[in-house]
């Protein structure tokens, strides 16, 4: 069966083809700047094989419905092949940012089901608008097809009350639903899902703490192969040190801003969310750069080093502490893939917790599941790579197979 996952952005849809047969990618691609004078969009057949070839165009974008038209034009384009008619497309699997209470898992997105989805909509207006958007141009363009949602907020539905609640008024709770939701569900449960078979033990029956560090960042607390505990919140902004988001913060520094700085809330909320985080420390945000200018002496880039890695562990300790047994930590995104000093820097000093990283193996890149850390180690250390449309994809054909 071909699934395509299709991620609708406020600006931009990001899509993929898969062929579920053999899980291979015959077709990815991005399409930006939907709406502005020039919008771009770029698609890669065949990604990382012989038969690799790229598409990108550069020509005005109005409408996310334009956009969808172009996919299916590429995506049936005779010169690569990848569909002779769109008809081949079995089900398609939507990302979809926040499920509220409605969704704690993968759901087939029928009249009732987008329904629901609408009424998520407060909860985080900009993402989900977008993402019923992407839903509503999928059914169009292709009818007939079952479209699949799949939630970051739906692996986090199974945390209990005294995790998910914050101790603020229960009506603020009970009617505006003010609670502890999550994000990157879909990346932690397919790692956490990866890391159970290279260990060997059953997936509900692992304890595992998954650290995801992208641009945006989070860390889950996996029990018995279920999220019981993570580090976002009600929105993506709460728990570790991001690229341009603060993470954690005392709540009162918004009322002193708005006291004596006048700032109005959404000044604060785009301060806390797009100026903070590692950009906020050291004015850079992505990680290479940080380390480039350490290299060169810049002190500011070395305290935004220490102040995520530093609280990237407060974290794990703290899972460590709602677990009481870890059979393993798993690095994965961006940073937690890539970036060996972050991985070190996170882990230092937990040698008498039983966390032992094999320094020289962590030092190499690798592209595949690597254990990082050494024999002794009484919890395994793994950087397994994330791949959120594979995970969303075999989601929504499982789904689709019952
Ligand atoms: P997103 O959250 O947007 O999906 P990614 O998971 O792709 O982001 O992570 C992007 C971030 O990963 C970049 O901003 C950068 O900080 C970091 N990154 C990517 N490659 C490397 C690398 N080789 N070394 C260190 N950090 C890296």
């Amino acid at each position: 069966m071909k699934a395509l996952v299709i991620n609708s952005g406020s600006s931009s849809l990001k899509f993929q083809l898969l062929d579920m047969d053999n899980e291979s990618v015959l077709a990815s691609g991005l399409v930006e700047r939907i709406g502005d004078a020039e919008g771009n969009i770029k698609c890669t057949f065949h990604p990382d094989t012989e038969k690799e070839s790229v598409v990108k165009k550069t020509l005005p974008i109005p409408t996310h419905t334009v956009a969808g038209q172009m996919v299916v034009d590429l995506l049936t384009d005779k010169e690569h092949g990848v569909l002779a008619d769109k008809s081949e497309v079995g089900v398609i699997g939507h990302r979809v940012v926040h499920g509220g209470e409605n969704f704690s898992k993968t759901t087939l997105l029928n009249d009732a089901a987008i329904a629901a989805l609408e009424d998520t909509v407060p909860l985080a207006p900009l993402h989900n608008t977008a993402n019923l958007d992407g839903i509503r141009i999928a059914q169009e363009l292709f009818p007939g097809v079952p479209q699949v949602g799949v939630f970051d907020t739906a692996f986090h539905q199974t945390l209990p009350p005294h995790a998910f609640r914050y101790a603020i008024p229960k009506d603020l709770y009970e009617k505006d639903r003010i609670r502890r939701y999550g994000f990157h569900g879909t990346s932690h449960k397919y790692v956490v899902g990866e890391c159970a078979k290279l260990c060997g033990i059953d997936v509900d029956k692992i304890n595992a703490i998954t650290v995801h560090l992208g641009n945006g960042g989070s860390i889950t607390a996996v029990e018995n192969g279920k999220s019981v505990d993570t580090s976002m919140g009600f929105t993506p902004l709460q728990g570790l040190v991001m690229g341009t988001r603060s993470g954690d913060i005392d709540p009162s520094v918004h009322a002193f801003l708005a006291r004596n700085h006048q700032m109005s809330c959404d000044e604060i909320d785009n301060m806390l969310n797009k100026e903070s985080g590692l950009k906020g420390l050291c004015g850079l945000n992505d990680m290479r750069d940080i380390h480039a200018a350490i290299e060169k002496g810049d002190k500011d880039a070395e305290l935004a080093l220490a102040v995520q890695t530093y609280r990237t562990k407060k974290y794990i300790g703290a899972y460590m502490a709602v677990l009481g047994r870890v059979d393993a930590i798993v690095f994965t995104a961006g940073i937690g893939e890539n970036d060996d000093i972050v991985r070190e820097m996170s882990l230092a000093g937990l040698e008498n917790f039983g966390i032992i990283l094999d320094t020289k193996i962590n030092a190499q890149r690798v592209k595949t599941p690597t254990l990082l850390s050494t024999p002794e180690s009484k919890v395994q250390i793994w950087c397994i790579p994330t791949n959120e449309e594979l995970a969303i994809a075999r989601e929504a054909v499982a789904l689709v197979s019952k």
